[in-house]
């Protein structure tokens, strides 16, 4: 699929500096040298679903959006954890996810699919813009100089595992245990910022495009429960209902029960009902977003135009950025805005066709 937006000059992918990282990718190769056991194979899947938690309860639930509380060397246990799927510290994830969910979708957003697929998949991660810590998204944790310690120093706790993997159980467990699940989980988690806006079903009304799969929930233990999670973002559990599998939040329940965390928000019982996409809301989200591309083709069409347009030029230019501001603000102020909208939109689109009929032709 064509990307809508293309990425400003600063947004590009850095594969030099990014060689170590995708020769990372390689590594499970090595089980061709060494084969590997079923005891490997019971690793990969330990290492993966441990992985995988303390990203989603961990980084994400806890740290991103302080879904539930807990003690403060508990919070550093699961930050430690959370660094052995070596996706950077707690602080930098976090805090650049919770830019993510201030911007999602708009052309500000870190991996909004706007800039397609691969980009919201990977490709950001693999660019120098967003290298750095965002202390500022983060000042509520950047407080605690264990987890500033952690964040400096993240690869430190991946890099003692992966000795520990070797020297206990030798090379075709580094290969297959340690290295296999880390690339699995690395993709997994990035699922969600790639597939998880583009496959799956809308529940609930949210101003991105985020949808709710099944298999990816099983696959990222309950992160593709996404749609629910763009819709009310700070509960420990993304799968709202029972049929809803959602293996963290399990996890995190069995934690509470023998006390090491606690107060596990979930969502009222009128916002699971609100806002319901079947209920005949208007889903602003898709709108918005089928808005965006079109508004980018017709900015294509546009430049390529050229003079075509003349002097009429001017007065489109100030007709599409009206249209594509009204249709943010839309975004913005959802269900009241809408009338608005509908009224400009095609009072802008007739204007454009009146214009573009008395355009000499070249
Ligand atoms: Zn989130
Ligand atoms: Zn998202």
């Amino acid at each position: 699929m064509t990307p809508a937006y293309a990425r400003p000059a600063d947004e590009r992918v850095d594969l030099i500096h990014n060689i170590p990282y995708l020769v990372l990718h390689l590594a499970p190769l090595g089980v061709l040298w060494t084969g590997f056991t079923s005891f490997d194979v019971a690793l990969c899947a330990g290492f993966y679903v441990l992985r995988l938690f303390f990203i989603t309860a961990g980084y994400h639930r806890y740290f991103s959006h302080r879904a539930y509380k807990m003690g403060r060397v508990m919070q550093f246990l699961m930050a430690l954890g959370g660094t052995l799927a070596v996706q950077k510290g707690p602080l930098w994830w976090a805090g650049l996810h919770r830019h993510h969910h201030k911007y999602s979708d708009q052309i500000e957003d870190v991996h909004s699919p706007l800039k397609g697929f691969f980009w919201s998949h990977m490709g950001w991660i693999m660019c120098r813009k967003y290298r750095e810590t965002p202390t500022e998204l983060i000042k509520d944790f950047a407080k605690f100089p264990e987890l500033r310690w952690l964040n400096k120093y993240h690869w430190v706790p991946p890099l003692a595992l992966g000795f520990v993997v070797f020297f206990a159980w030798g090379a075709s467990a580094l290969f297959f245990g340690y290295f296999l699940s880390l690339v699995l989980a690395w993709h997994g988690t990035y699922f969600i910022n790639s597939l998880t806006h583009l496959f799956g079903r809308r529940r609930y009304v949210t101003t991105d495009t985020s949808r709710n799969s099944f298999i990816l929930a099983l696959l990222t233990l309950g992160e593709g429960w996404h749609n629910n999670h763009h819709y009310y973002q700070s509960t420990a559990n993304q799968g709202f209902f029972w049929w809803e599998i959602d293996i963290s939040y399990y996890i995190l329940k069995v934690l509470s029960w023998v006390g090491l965390v606690r107060d596990l928000r979930t969502p009222p019982a009128h916002v699971l009902e609100a806002n319901r996409i079947r209920d005949g809301h208007a889903d602003i989200g898709m709108f918005q977003a089928k808005w965006a591309s079109a508004v980018a083709y017709l900015e294509n069409a546009r430049a390529q135009a050229g003079e075509y347009y003349g002097e009429r030029k001017r007065a489109i230019d100030e007709i599409v950025e009206t249209t594509t501001s009204a249709a943010q603000e839309l975004a913005r102020q959802r269900k009241e805005a809408v009338d608005t909208m509908v009224r400009d939109t095609s009072a802008a689109a007739q204007e454009i066709a009146r214009m573009t009929q008395k355009a000499p032709a070249k």
